[in-house]
């Protein structure tokens, strides 16, 4: 890659029209990633020149779904810029003048076709199975045409001459690329509501900004053809291109807002951590050069290079996202998970738990949990006086478990108050010598009757988190609920 004499700017340039999706999220941290390995500078730019699609609210949730993330700008409509501003919308002018002047130098030319007579077009040439494009009807207007159609008021847009030429670009990611420029008809500068086209405000704003590489999905190649020819137009080297491959869905069709968790926000709220999503999304079309997995942001920022992305398409794996988060929960500093996962505790540990033995609950739940929405489950031996489930009831009844239950009612009373995990361990050993009574005989009783299921996380951490007072009386309800008729 060259990236030698220019520092690196790199820019993710997302459109406001919808959320973040995992596939948007991808190229945001690639670029990210390149512009932190070469200590270049990172734009986040807004392409809000579609008017009816676009909104701030979307602008909004993007910036708050990348800042979840963890990934910062230098240059960005939040936080200014040299070459701001940063929103396409602010930028018309530019467009304009851009469009004049190639008006003026014979590189495009006003069109006045109705919205209507290219429909009509583009569907007769689908009839007549022939590709649908711009058939050039205004290419050759006179200047007294155009000033005759101006005065009439018809709207009037911008278009670009297509050169005929063969544009060969040397991809990053796919190596030699042809484009060949037959494939696509004039195309529209400025739209006659004045906004610009994607194609065009992208490559004014790629050259004003300074962006020397473009990374961005494969499905842009198309685009790409079109924007080196404005680049020439402009009389501008084009920055490098990179295509990163696609991502495709379980069932190998492109991913796509349709299948489940494949925005940033759904991740988000299905208690995904955005450490683990970083990890995940950066492995869709780029591997360590060791192979690790389990990447650190200081891993991906040092071993990230383009020519470790690979061509071919990646496949979205949630059973693996899913893996590597349970991986991420597990490996959290404590305070760090707490943060993360404190909206999602039920709202029953919330009210009757401090916020220490919250903390401890975590800690303790954390291995049996892939997302922190399982919390909700898994924190079920929590609540204060848990519903004995049919396995519970039915062992709490036996004998044993009663001559063990009644002993640890007695032994317990004596233990001190508040009681630690190893106090209730001891008492546990008493009772086992006591009553003859070990093994599962022991612990699922005492665990039914304190979490109201034979199964669950480590009993002496859950009995000294629950509290001495409220194990005694889960201890004389289940004597209760177990006393034969
Ligand atoms: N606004 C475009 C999009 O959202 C940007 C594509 C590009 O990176 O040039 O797809």
């Amino acid at each position: 890659v060259t990236v030698s004499a220019k520092p690196v700017r790199v820019r993710f340039a997302p459109s406001p029209t919808g959320y973040l999706h995992v596939g948007g999220a991808r190229t945001a941290i690639f670029n990210w990633l390149f512009a932190r390995r070469h200590r270049g500078t990172f734009v986040l730019r807004i392409e809000d020149t579609d008017v009816e699609r676009s909104t701030r609210e979307s602008e909004t949730a993007l910036v708050d779904d990348l800042h979840w993330l963890g990934i910062d700008w230098e240059e960005g409509p939040d936080v200014g810029g040299p070459l701001g501003p940063y929103r396409q919308s602010e930028r018309i002018e530019r467009y304009r003048g851009h469009a004049r002047a190639f008006v003026d130098a014979g590189l495009a030319y006003s069109c006045f076709c109705s919205d209507e007579l290219l429909r009509r077009k583009r569907e007769e040439a689908e009839q007549a199975g022939t590709a649908p494009r711009y058939d050039g009807a205004c290419r050759n207007l006179s200047a007294g045409d155009v000033e005759a159609r101006r005065k009439q008021g018809v709207a009037e847009a911008i278009r670009f001459k297509v050169p005929d030429e063969v544009v060969r670009i040397d991809d990053l990611v796919r190596g030699q690329v042809e484009l060949a420029s037959d494939t696509v008809g004039d195309f529209v500068l400025i739209r006659s509501n004045g906004h610009p086209t994607y194609n065009f405000a992208a490559v004014v704003d790629d050259h004003a900004m300074g962006i020397t590489h473009v990374l961005r999905g494969e499905e842009h190649l198309p685009n790409t053809l079109r924007q080196v020819l404005v680049y020439r137009a402009l009389g501008a080297d084009a920055p490098e291109f990179g295509h990163l491959p696609l991502i495709l869905a379980e069932d190998r069709s492109k991913l796509s807002k349709r299948h489940a968790a494949s925005s940033v926000g759904d991740l988000k709220r299905l208690g995904f951590l955005p450490e683990a999503v970083v990890n995940y999304l950066v492995l869709l079309g780029w591997s360590h050069p060791e192979g690790k997995e389990l990447l650190s942001i200081d891993d991906m920022v040092g071993a990230f290079s383009i020519e470790r992305v690979n061509r071919s398409a990646a496949v979205y794996d949630g059973k693996k996202l899913t893996w590597m988060n349970g991986q991420y929960i597990r490996k959290a500093p404590l305070d760090r998970l707490v943060a993360a996962a404190g909206p999602f505790l039920p709202p029953y540990v919330r009210s009757d738990y401090t916020p220490p033995a919250q903390r401890e609950i975590l800690d303790l739940l954390r291995d049996g949990v892939e997302t922190l929405a399982d919390l909700e489950r898994a924190s079920l031996p929590f609540r204060p006086s848990p519903p004995l489930d049919d396995e519970a009831k039915a062992c709490v009844g036996a004998e044993n478990s009663r001559r063990v239950l009644a002993a640890l009612r007695v032994a317990l009373a004596k233990a001190p108050d508040p009681v630690t995990a190893n106090d209730f361990k001891a008492t546990m050993k008493a009772i086992a010598k006591e009553t003859s009574v070990g093994g599962q005989d022991l612990y699922f009783p005492v665990r039914a009757a304190i979490t109201g299921s034979v199964h669950g996380p480590d009993l002496a951490r859950v009995a000294a988190i629950k509290g001495k007072a409220t194990v005694q009386a889960s201890i004389d309800r289940a004597l209760s609920i177990g006393r034969p008729a």
